[in-house]
């Protein structure tokens, strides 16, 4: 289950809620060998000591990224992009017992986030920000969120009419237009604009830029409506009430539109599910 923009915004709009005021009481790292190893989380550690005694001011998110601003110049910056697991705890014994970051306050409630097969933790002080690759991608860089306003569907047409890639690396990864979007939701989106997804971004006709623009817009916003995907769980641990409409949920099923056996491509480095008669 892959955390993506409106998962990320529903976890950072509670942790708002909850952490804001708080001050860091203590900060414990478990089982974080194997993320510095990969580079999920910094290697040096003392910068999570910097954290102890700052207050929270504010949490925020765009794309997949969360951040954690204290009142000390010090970051906390979340991307539990890949099955990450953020909760908050007002009493001890809910605490898991495996994490990879505990984070205790001085009211005596807790924050545990732990990674799954891909994520970052970071803390940063606010002048090295620009150092975390997700931050820079998804936080301080001039691609369009597309929940923002300024994202019009003028906006976005005009990003695909210069762009002859295939959707997926126009939608997701690292030289995206969009941020925010993962294989999951791309594969939800190009199912309801009903657009295979080899397509190429410049060859859509108006029609169908306008469908790619509908279906992202919708998908978001039933998400954020939805709480959510329904394998992720929220801060509190509850889960979410959005089915997509494609992806690795429907194999080996029907499309339920036209009833035609849904099929599989790999794209881009990921397994892409799709209806071989509605997306065309
Ligand atoms: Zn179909």
């Amino acid at each position: 289950m892959s955390i993506e923009l409106p998962e990320a915004k529903i976890l950072a709009e509670q942790m708002n809620e909850e952490l804001r005021n708080k001050r860091v009481k203590c900060c414990h790292l478990e089982d974080y060998e194997r993320l510095q190893r990969i580079g999920m989380l910094d290697k040096d550690m003392e910068s999570f000591g910097q954290l102890v005694h700052g207050k929270i001011e504010s949490v925020t998110s765009r794309g997949n990224v969360i951040r954690v601003k204290l009142n000390n110049g010090m970051n906390l910056v979340l991307a539990p992009e890949y099955g990450g697991k953020l909760f908050y705890h007002t009493n001890k014994k809910t605490v898991p017992k495996k994490f990879h970051l505990k984070v205790d306050f001085n009211d005596d409630t807790v924050l545990t986030v732990g990674l799954a097969s891909m994520g970052l933790i970071h803390a940063l002080r606010d002048n090295d920000l620009n150092r975390s690759y997700v931050y820079r991608r998804d936080f301080n860089s001039d691609v369009a969120s597309p929940i923002d306003e300024e994202f019009t569907f003028k906006h976005f047409s005009g990003l695909l009419a210069d762009n002859n890639r295939m959707l997926k690396s126009v939608l997701v990864g690292k030289d995206a237009v969009v941020v925010g979007l993962s294989n999951s939701a791309f594969q939800d989106i190009v199912y309801r604009a009903k657009l295979h997804p080899k397509r190429k971004a410049s060859e859509l006709n108006k029609g169908e830029s306008q469908a790619l623009y509908d279906a992202i817009k919708l998908v978001l916003e039933e998400r954020i409506r939805l709480k959510g995907k329904d394998q992720f769980c929220d801060l509190y641990g509850n889960q979410g009430g959005y089915t997509p409409t494609m992806g690795p949920n429907m194999k080996q099923q029907s499309c339920l539109i036209c009833g035609t056996p849904v099929e599989k491509l790999s794209i881009g480095g990921g397994q892409v599910y799709f209806c071989p008669k509605c997306q065309v």
